[in-house]
């Protein structure tokens, strides 16, 4: 019975005897303990609770369990999104005067991060070709801590060597940490092939329909993991209990999502392909991918949901293009559920001077596409039309 005299208590969750199907949110910000010892018990570990959400709460504890069981991983990290995995992992195992050696084609926002923010702090980063493991070795220093890799770049898909970064990661003692998000669990598993920490952008195609924004870190190593663990909680970088029951909610249909994206991704490629106006195709497992052998050896099953294509001509033509396609979103973002194309020369890749932008083959006719579920019949055609649209213009 809820108390007469005053609405400021709480009122009593109904009794039930039947359990819900579905996960409850939980969005309560602090939690109450019985007594001070309790309290005790809980901070040093003997018994289970929580006491206030940016320390954790049952909905990241449930995302985080679901991710963890994919990437063979325990005791994962939810954060407030994929860039608040890359800093706390980052500003958690980093001190001044260590040195970081990062794939150079890593994603925008990681890259600024170690070219402009970790250097004000003491930190020294190199970047290298992933892809080129003379490259990589090149760039190590005495001071080497850490090794941050993506398995496929962005937006050209070029598979880093993993297992040479792996062998090198482990001789000179640096701590390999493995952004997983584009190639997914499903495609790759850091911690199988040699990582220490893997971190996710669980916006993407985890979550699978653009309405969250989160992350997920996870290291193999308990040190590793408490210092990741204590800077996110810290700095703040950790995620609201609704973002992680929407993900966790997205995580049942993701492997009939990926498989399915798959798929279709590799069947568009080869359609792509065939159509007057395109210039090249861009899918790791295709014969004409420069990496496809090592696509083959270390991606399991297929080469993923994103591929990318060049069309003859330039602005002009890609203007036409998503004009054209108007049923496939013209988004920067990659693994929603429905297929969306982004442009890298005016979007992720505007900040590249035209001469940079052309040493990685990224042209004014260059569209990166993110492939989705539906019917692929309907995605050939509508991709078609778009181009053939586009080169009228
Ligand atoms: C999107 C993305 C990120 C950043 O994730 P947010 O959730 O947008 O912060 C990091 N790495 C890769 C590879 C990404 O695609």
């Amino acid at each position: 019975m809820t108390d007469k005299k005053t609405l400021v208590r709480r009122t009593p969750w109904p009794q039930s005897q039947s359990r819900a199907v579905g996960t409850p949110l939980q969005p309560s910000v602090v939690y109450a303990a019985d007594t001070p010892d309790a309290l005790d018990d809980q901070y040093e570990g003997r018994t289970k609770g929580y006491a206030y959400a940016r320390e954790g709460h049952p909905n990241a504890d449930v995302l985080a369990q679901k991710i963890d069981q994919m990437e063979g991983a325990e005791g994962g990290i939810i954060t407030s999104s994929g860039m608040g995995a890359v800093g706390a992992c980052l500003l958690g195992l980093l001190k001044a005067g260590d040195h970081v050696v990062a794939g150079n084609q890593l994603y925008g926002r990681s890259l600024r991060m170690l070219k402009e923010d970790l250097p004000k702090y003491g930190v020294q980063t190199s970047f290298a070709d992933p892809t080129d493991i003379t490259s990589m070795r090149a760039a190590l220093r005495d001071n080497t801590k850490l090794i941050l890799v993506e398995v496929i770049s962005n937006p050209t898909l070029r598979i880093a060597d993993m297992t040479g970064i792996a062998a090198m990661a482990k001789e000179c003692g640096a701590i390999l940490v493995v952004d997983n998000t584009f190639t997914t669990p499903r495609a790759y598993l850091p911690f199988e092939n040699g990582a220490d920490v893997v971190l996710h952008s669980v916006t993407k195609l985890l979550a699978g329909h653009s309405d969250v924004t989160l992350g997920y870190v996870a290291a193999k190593d308990p040190a590793h993991r408490k210092a990741i663990f204590d800077c996110a909680v810290t700095f703040g970088f950790t995620g609201s209990p609704f973002d992680c029951w929407l993900a966790e909610r997205g995580l049942y249909s993701f492997d009939l999502r990926y498989e399915r994206a798959e798929q279709n991704a590799e069947q568009l490629a080869e359609a792509l392909a065939g159509l007057k106006g395109v210039k090249k195709v861009l899918y790791p497992t295709r014969s004409d991918h420069p990496d496809h052998n090592r696509a083959s050896e270390i991606l399991q099953a297929g080469g993923a949901n994103m591929l990318s294509f060049e069309i003859e001509g330039g602005r002009a033509q890609a203007n036409a293009l998503t004009q054209a396609a108007t049923n496939i979103a013209f988004a920067p973002t990659l693994g929603d559920i429905g297929t969306t194309l982004s442009h890298p020369p005016s979007s992720s890749h505007r900040a590249l001077s035209e001469e940079e932008r052309a040493s990685l083959g990224i042209s004014e006719g260059f569209f990166r596409v993110s492939v989705g579920v539906e019917p692929i019949e309907l995605l050939i055609e509508e991709f078609t039309a778009a181009i053939k649209a586009s080169q009228l213009s």
